[in-house]
């Protein structure tokens, strides 16, 4: 009797940690989330969208996102400021340079306009800053570089990573990256 009793608490305890899975490394999460610079002004939002799936632990999210939300379950909130280290990084103007025009596109290429640059780094996004004869002054940096972030996010669901998810570094769900 003893031993059966223990078992069924045993079940019950596993049974509530499910429902309340805490947010660690490998979980894959699903989060609304609000995104607000200093002055208040909504530069991102998961509202009215699907809300926007994730791995923790794998680099998908700001470094200062992932860590706030270590420890959260299903429900929660979180209300969190990020310094620029702990989001998009500081901008840097090394980043900034002149390209020939013929690198960056077949079209047209006008200021404010974002193309693909391949760089020592990888397919970077390039913002253009300028124009000038056959060369262009890209910004190879985040747009959000440089900037406090103030998130407001909501935990809509904490489940573990598949094993095919931890090997591709990202979730398959809806509003998650898409192959
Ligand atoms: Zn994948």
């Amino acid at each position: 009797m003893i031993e059966r009793r223990s078992c069924a608490s045993v079940r019950g305890v596993v049974r509530s940690s499910a429902e309340h899975m805490q947010i660690a490394d490998q979980k894959a999460v699903t989060i609304h989330y609000t995104l607000k610079d200093d002055g208040g002004t909504v530069l991102d939002s998961s509202k009215g969208r699907e809300p926007l799936g994730y791995l923790q632990g794998a680099g998908n999210i700001v470094p200062g996102l992932e860590k706030a939300l270590a420890g959260k379950a299903a429900g929660e909130s979180v209300q969190v400021t990020l310094t620029p280290e702990e989001g998009y990084g500081m901008r840097d103007d090394k980043n900034v340079r002149n390209v020939p025009l013929r690198k960056l596109s077949d079209k047209k290429v006008t200021v404010g306009m974002q193309c693909q640059l391949r760089t020592s780094d990888g397919i970077q996004i390039a913002t253009v800053t300028a124009v000038r004869g056959d060369y262009a002054t890209v910004d190879l940096n985040h747009p959000l570089a440089g900037m406090k972030l103030h998130f407001e996010v909501e935990v809509v669901a904490v489940r573990d990573a598949t094993p095919e998810e931890l090997t591709h570094g990202h979730i398959h769900e809806p509003g998650s990256h898409h192959h």
